[in-house]
């Protein structure tokens, strides 16, 4: 459920519904009674900084436990007879051309996508109180009750480049402030801990799925904060080109030329938060 707080919030958030709904997404816009009543903890009252204007709701989604969609992956391509080696850096790569005629020789890639920590908080175990994944992107903070009892939490990136596996205090602090104002009965909670990981997000909050100017040489990257779900989609299209070296249908879009050729996909609203 995605709170509306503002009227801008409220246009933006049926527009996400009816481009949900005619791209066959079962999306709902809910008032603030509706968003009560699903989520009974809320505080629909009108005295807070930012009143609940309304919701989007897609009852049918729900939680994957990254853990397990890690794993299960992983035991699968063990079963393949794929090797995984734990623990090992790549230093560097060697160039070896396909073909030892007509090969073209290695060109310079464009810079990096520029990265920053994205954190997550989990606070002590709870009787179940909290029944879906609530995020508010005008206060911004999301909230879910995992299996256990945690409330796990989280917001936006740091707003600057960063690569240390933890992120700014003030994120945090603002973020504990909109749970607080969302959800009352959370303002005696203790927070257990708190850990960043870093994201790589490109200009137009896009992945690159793509072959590149240097000859077998393919990246995925740029998954910025959505990567986890993306894994099976980016999984079959990375396979594809690297097979074919050619892209399949569904990733030809995402290729890096892109930022060359202006032909941008801009998913800067996807995940409906400021990231
Ligand atoms: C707190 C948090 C919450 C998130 N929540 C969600 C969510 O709810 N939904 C969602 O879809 N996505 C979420 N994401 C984003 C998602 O985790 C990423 O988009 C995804 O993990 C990116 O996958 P990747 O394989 O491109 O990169 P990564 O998962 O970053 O993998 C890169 C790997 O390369 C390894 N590596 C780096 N350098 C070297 C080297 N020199 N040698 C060997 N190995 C190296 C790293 O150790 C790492 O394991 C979240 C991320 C964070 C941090």
């Amino acid at each position: 459920m995605n709170i509306a707080h503002t009227m801008q919030d409220v246009r933006e958030s049926r527009r996400r519904v009816n481009a949900n709904v005619l791209n066959g997404v079962d999306a709902e816009y809910l008032d603030p009674q509706q968003v009560k009543e699903v989520c009974p903890i809320i505080n629909i009252e009108d005295d807070i900084r930012y009143p609940v204007m309304g919701a989007t709701y897609q009852p049918r989604a729900g939680i994957a436990k990254h853990d397990h969609v890690a794993w299960a992956f992983a035991r699968k391509c063990d079963e393949m007879g794929v090797d995984i080696i734990q623990n090992c850096e790549v230093t560097g790569s060697r160039w070896r051309p396909r073909h030892s005629l007509g090969a073209r020789r290695p060109r310079r890639l464009p810079p990096p996508d520029p990265v920053a920590p994205l954190q997550a908080l989990v606070s002590e175990l709870f009787e179940p109180v909290h029944p879906t994944v609530v995020m508010s992107n005008h206060v911004h903070v999301y909230v879910s009750q995992a299996h256990k009892g945690e409330l796990v939490m989280g917001a936006g990136i740091d707003p600057y480049v960063g690569y240390g596996q933890r992120g700014g205090f003030h994120v945090i602090e603002e973020q504990m402030a909109a749970a607080v104002e969302l959800f009352p009965i959370f303002s005696r909670a203790h927070l257990l801990r708190t850990w960043g990981g870093i994201v790589d997000t490109t200009f137009d909050a896009s992945p690159i799925v793509s072959k590149t100017p240097i000859d077998q040489l393919y990246v995925n990257c740029g998954w910025g904060t959505g990567g986890f779900k993306g894994t099976p989609g980016a999984g079959l299209t990375f396979a594809h080109t690297i097979a074919h070296d050619e892209p399949h249908p569904l990733n030809a879009p995402f290729a890096l030329d892109r930022f060359e050729t202006g032909h941008l996909i801009d998913e800067h609203g996807a995940a409906a938060v400021a990231h």
